[in-house]
């Protein structure tokens, strides 16, 4: 899509209900970065639940420290903790239109809790008595450029912006942030070892989303090779904006 035609989209975006987005795919699909442009085309906060652990993490927090192990060797962090962590954000005024969800649900659990919790807490019902229900986009890509994408992840610490050092979204500068001049990181979770482990997790835990999703016609696949950088957000964005209210 064009500068100037998605210029126009977020304009016309600005003040209309969006609904529950989430965005599935397994780790390195590209979800970060897709929730960064969607979020900036609607107008709706980006939720990630692996960012806010870091934070916490970083931090120190009790949350923090309680999840650390568990993320250092790729392993999921337990169902109520990232829930309680979710209920607390989307209650905030900034997630009134809607919401981007990148990185949860990750498990049937949290796909189910989400659901029930979108029922009761009545969000995003309109006069007429409809509910927007969450739109599922599923960005598909395969194992070995997964693999190529996580080992040359970096990410900004200060603004939070992701960069590849092995595809086409290199910073202009190596190992510097193109926005604000910081030293680019590596994620803790971002060696072989444990990058190995979190697509075996993805498999065995997260795949199975796809049939909940599909089976409640809420899944919109989308093809995220790298190439397809626009494409991607454009074909998300229309699937979004036509979203069924239910
Ligand atoms: P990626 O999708 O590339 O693995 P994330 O930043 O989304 O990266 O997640 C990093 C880690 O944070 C996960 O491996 C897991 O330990 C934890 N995490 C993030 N989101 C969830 C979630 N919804 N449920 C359980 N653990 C999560």
């Amino acid at each position: 899509m064009g500068t100037e035609a998605m210029q126009e989209r977020t304009e016309k975006n600005a003040g209309s209900v969006v609904g529950p987005v989430i965005l599935l795919g397994a780790p390195g699909a590209g979800k970060g970065t897709q929730a960064q442009r969607i979020s900036e085309h609607f107008g709706i906060p980006q939720i990630s639940t692996g960012d806010t652990l870091r934070d916490h993490i970083r931090r120190k927090t009790p949350l923090g420290n309680q999840a650390r192990d568990q993320m250092e060797h790729g392993q999921l962090v337990a169902d109520q903790v990232v829930c309680e962590m979710v209920a607390e954000r989307i209650t905030r005024p900034d997630c009134e239109r809607g919401f981007i969800l990148d990185g949860f649900p990750r498990t049937l659990k949290q796909a189910q809790w989400l659901d029930r919790h979108l029922a009761q807490k009545h969000m995003f019902e309109t006069d007429q008595g409809c509910r927007k229900q969450p739109i599922v986009i599923q960005l598909t890509v395969e194992y070995n450029d997964l693999l190529r994408r996580l080992t040359g992840r970096r990410t900004c610490p200060t603004c939070g912006r992701i960069y590849n050092a092995n595809t086409s979204q290199k910073p202009l500068v190596e190992g510097v942030c193109d926005l604000d001049g910081s030293v680019l990181v590596i994620r803790n979770d971002d060696c072989e070892e444990v990058i190995v482990e979190r697509l075996k997790n993805y498999e065995a835990q997260t795949l199975p989303l796809v049939s909940y999703y599909e089976m409640r016609k809420r899944l919109h696949a989308v093809n995220g090779s790298a190439s397809r950088l626009d494409a991607i957000t454009a074909e998300a964005c229309k699937a979004i904006e036509h979203g069924d209210c239910v």
